[in-house]
């Protein structure tokens, strides 16, 4: 043997990183079960049934390939190479990029050899020469780039449709009467069963742990959402946990699916006339825009981004986020429920409701990130990090986004179905029945006027502070609703 591949749990497939041109003549598969990545946090335990289940099914399909799989259980990944530097002490290790900064140093310092990570479309570099032009990160700029050389949906130099973007078309509310397709459910097998047993838990049938779950439950999206995709992308429904999203961010993480295969897939169906432009280019927007834009972000910004704190937000996390009995709030209850069940909500419910109560209650930017990545399937670190620091609560000042994604009721009321069953009413402000978001917001906006006075886009809703003749009691109203989120009683 001479070379160690080292396959971390986050690049699980055969064709890309440092298994393609692999030989199980040449090359022998290391794989480690890191006891600190499942005891060092309290995580959500379908994240870590996920994780380990797919990389066990994976091992086992190297193995049945003929390779020599080492899959070690050890205190962490530099020792579990440890044990195979031992048994092979003139092994080369060599393995592909590492998707965080902490795993890149410890296998750097041990002495593994890396390749380009080729999970993503976006060379580390390629990304890096765009940003460092721009005077603003702007996702959208990003992205037009990004149809143009990888060739997405475009008719020569023009955009299929005549536009960039169709956003407009997309920000339908939940349609009434209307039912929704099924999801798919992956049956378990003894490997799931095994995993599902050490943790002391009983998985659900969301997540596929193998390949071929991962493809099926690709061919079921195009199938049977991808259509209705774009239209009803931002919409929150009670009566449906996923919408028509795709549920393939945790498969594109692992590396079970790569970019290419959705995207491929995505545009296969857009030409053989399934699917509407809006729905095509919405997707294909999340998939080779925003995904490699937050990667490249990501090592763009350097290590220490994920410490700002811009807006001096120190307040604990608030009870609600791990009990949802902890709050009256019909939409906050309602998605903290189902990410208990699950460890999924999509991009709204993330982005317009916990997110931005975190922001409007000035939660503290590290505590809330680390909250996110125990509890949501997809939650690798690359993709947390810029989503929650830079998107979610603002607290790089304005690196990522040139605003930030505050809101009240009035937005939370018209693009789902929470509030009608809510006790608070999202048009209130004052009073006991006023929704929490709405107070918060204006008194978010009254506490940090200096700083977003200033900023074009937020201005005018700065200005709007001065049309309220009941600011005092909104102060006053929004100290009350504070105190009762931490004692978990609004
Ligand atoms: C505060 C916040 C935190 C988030 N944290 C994560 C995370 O930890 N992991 C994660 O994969 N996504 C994260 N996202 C992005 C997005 O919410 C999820 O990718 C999506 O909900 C996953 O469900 P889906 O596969 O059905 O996505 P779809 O809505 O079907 O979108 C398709 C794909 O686009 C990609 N995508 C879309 N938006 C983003 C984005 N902002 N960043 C990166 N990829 C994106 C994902 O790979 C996703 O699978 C976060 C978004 C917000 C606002
Ligand atoms: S009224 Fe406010 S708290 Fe209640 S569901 Fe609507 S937005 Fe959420």
């Amino acid at each position: 043997m001479k070379r160690a591949i080292y396959i971390p749990f986050d690049q699980l497939h055969r064709e890309y990183g440092a298994l393609k041109g692999a030989d199980p003549k040449n090359d022998l598969v290391v794989m480690v079960e890191s006891q600190s990545m499942i005891k060092g946090a309290d995580w959500h335990r379908e994240r870590l049934f996920f994780l380990i289940s797919s990389a066990r099914h994976f091992a086992q399909s190297l193995r049945a390939e003929g390779f020599d799989v080492h899959y070690i259980k050890a205190t962490n990944t530099v020792a579990g190479l440890q044990e195979i530097k031992k048994k092979f002490p003139k092994i080369e290790f060599i393995a592909a990029e590492q998707s965080s900064y902490r795993l890149s140093r410890s296998l750097t310092d041990f002495g593994v050899s890396f390749i380009e990570n080729d999970f993503f479309l976006t060379p580390r570099a390629l990304f890096a020469s765009w940003a460092g032009l721009q005077k603003s990160y702007l996702m959208e700029n990003f992205y037009r780039k990004q149809r143009v050389r990888l060739n997405v949906l475009m008719e020569g130099a023009t955009p299929i449709g005549g536009q960039w973007n169709f956003d407009k078309d997309n920000r339908l509310p939940p349609p009434k009467n209307y039912t929704w397709p099924d999801y798919l459910v992956h049956a378990r097998d003894e490997i799931d069963r095994d995993v599902a047993t050490e943790l002391k838990m009983e998985p659900s049938q969301t997540w596929a742990t193998t390949r071929d779950g991962a493809l099926a439950q690709l061919k079921y999206f195009i199938k049977e959402h991808f259509e209705k995709f774009g239209p009803y992308e931002d919409a929150m429904a009670l009566d449906s946990w996923a919408l028509h999203h795709s549920l393939l961010s945790p498969y594109l993480n692992n590396g079970l699916l790569h970019a290419s295969e959705v995207i491929d897939a995505a545009c296969k169906s857009f030409y053989k006339g399934k699917v509407p432009i809006e729905s095509a280019e919405a997707f294909v927007r999340q998939i080779i825009g925003w995904r490699e834009y937050i990667n490249g972000m990501y090592w763009f910004l350097g290590e220490d981004y994920r410490n700002h704190n811009q807006l001096s937000a120190n307040r604990p996390l608030l009870p609600l986020f791990t009990d949802p009995a902890k709050t009256e709030m019909n939409c906050v209850r309602s998605i903290v429920t189902d990410l208990k069940e699950r460890a999924w909500v999509h991009h709204i419910p993330r982005l317009m409701v916990l997110s931005n109560l975190a922001l409007v209650t000035g939660t503290n930017p590290q505590e809330f990130l680390n909250w996110m990545r125990r509890e949501f399937i997809d939650a690798t670190d690359w993709v947390m990090v810029p989503n929650v620091i830079g998107m979610a609560v603002h607290a790089d000042g304005g690196l990522l986004m040139s605003k930030p994604y505050a809101a009240g009721g009035a937005y939370i009321s018209r693009m789902s179905n929470y509030c009608k069953g809510c006790q608070y009413n999202p048009k209130l402000r004052v009073g006991e029945d006023a929704c929490p978001f709405t107070t918060l917001y204006w008194d978010f906006l009254d506490r940090h006027q200096e700083t977003f006075v200033k900023n074009h886009r937020m201005s005018q809703q700065v200005y709007g502070l001065k049309r309220l003749s009941d600011l005092d009691e909104l102060k006053h109203r929004a100290q009350e609703v504070l105190s009762g989120l931490e004692k978990g009683e609004i």
